[in-house]
């Protein structure tokens, strides 16, 4: 058995079967002093989801501290399964991810070839390295890559198969493994469990709340009209008088205020300051638009191309005719001093 392959894939099959090899259960990894680095590693490999978006990667050089690295994975899942936060879940399944495309775009092809079975991708590797995948996993995987180097026109494409080059390959199982860690949490974890991660819990709770208000234009201290952009307070100043507002501009105020952080409370008291306020009709878009009705993230706010298009970049100023400025949440951040000017990058996507 490869048990370096192992530790650095621990989402294969065989390191599952490495584990029971060495007689490592669940409840040894919970309560068991032996396997105080596993969960020490477990939670940093959360902890790094969090702080960097990538869990950290050292090549370990004997089987004690690859059987530790192994089982650190499911004390990651269920930690991040007990705090339930799907912010939390969706980071920690792209931390995973991004550090499993980086080992493997360097792996020779039957490691590749183990990974893309383990991920459901049914795929072949050419001798010089040129990887074969599947025309239907490639529109699954690719379709979420924007750049015009995944379109499928500029792929290589013969009889059904898309051949592309192992770096690339690999970003595609990143999306693979990204979809299923978010399809496999939250894990059921067992009652008797919980008070042994009581504590790893809280402390993982604790960052998450900072890394959010990091997130967070706002830096998690509420919103402050002075530095709303010009559009949406346009918006508002409608809405507060009765004015109509079109479809675009309550979609574009709702998709922000939800992006600054307000709670449904808070912005449905900003759609009640209308004289013809209807709640039961505000209740239902909002929850809509903010994801609440069907348990996702909801819809994120329009960029300003976009809300030129629709009609409603209202009275731009001049911080809005800077080349740079193209969403209104970065008029926020930078209004707010949260973002330099020259690092903006493009919100909403
Ligand atoms: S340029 Fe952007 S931020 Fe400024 S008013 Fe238009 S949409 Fe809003």
């Amino acid at each position: 058995m490869d048990t370096a392959r192992a530790a650095k894939y621990p989402f294969l099959r065989e390191s599952a079967e490495f584990a029971e090899r060495n007689s490592a259960d669940l409840d040894e990894l919970i309560t068991s002093p032996s396997y105080e680095p596993a969960r020490v590693r477990g939670r940093q490999r959360v902890l790094d989801a969090l702080s960097d978006s990538e869990v950290s990667y050292t090549p370990l050089m004997n089987d004690y501290d690859r059987l530790m690295e192994v089982m650190s994975y499911p004390y990651a899942r269920m930690i991040v399964s007990m705090v339930g936060d799907r912010f939390l879940t969706k980071r920690y399944a792209l931390a995973e991810a991004v550090r499993m495309n980086n080992l493997l775009s360097s792996e020779d092809p039957s490691t590749v070839l183990a990974v893309s079975d383990e991920l459901g991708v049914s795929s072949t590797a050419d001798p010089d390295g040129i990887m074969r995948i599947g025309f239907p996993d490639y529109l699954r995987l690719a379709n979420r890559l924007k750049s015009v180097d995944w379109k499928l026109i500029n792929m290589e494409l013969h009889h059904g198969m898309v051949h592309l080059p192992q770096e690339k390959y690999s970003r595609l199982m990143q999306n693979a493994l990204q979809d299923k860690i978010e399809s496999e949490l939250p894990l059921i974890t067992p009652d008797e469990y919980h008070r042994y991660l009581r504590g790893d819990v809280t402390r993982i709770s604790m960052a998450l709340e900072e890394t959010k208000k990091r997130f967070s234009p706002t830096g998690g201290e509420g919103m402050r009209n002075e530095y709303l952009p010009p559009c949406i307070t346009h918006i508002l100043d409608m809405s507060r008088q009765g004015l109509n507002l079109p479809h675009s501009a309550r979609f574009a105020l709702v998709t922000f205020l939800n992006a600054l952080g307000l709670t449904y409370d808070e912005i449905i008291r900003v759609f009640s300051e209308s004289p013809d306020f209807d709640e039961s009709k505000s209740e239902y878009q909002i929850k809509h638009i903010t994801g609440e009705l069907n348990g996702t993230d909801g819809y994120t706010p329009p960029e300003c191309s976009t809300m030129k298009t629709n009609g409603i970049c209202y009275c731009p100023d001049s911080l809005c005719e800077q080349e740079w400025l193209n969403h209104p949440l970065s008029y926020y951040r930078v209004k707010s001093g949260k973002t330099r000017k020259k690092t903006e990058g493009k919100d909403g996507q």
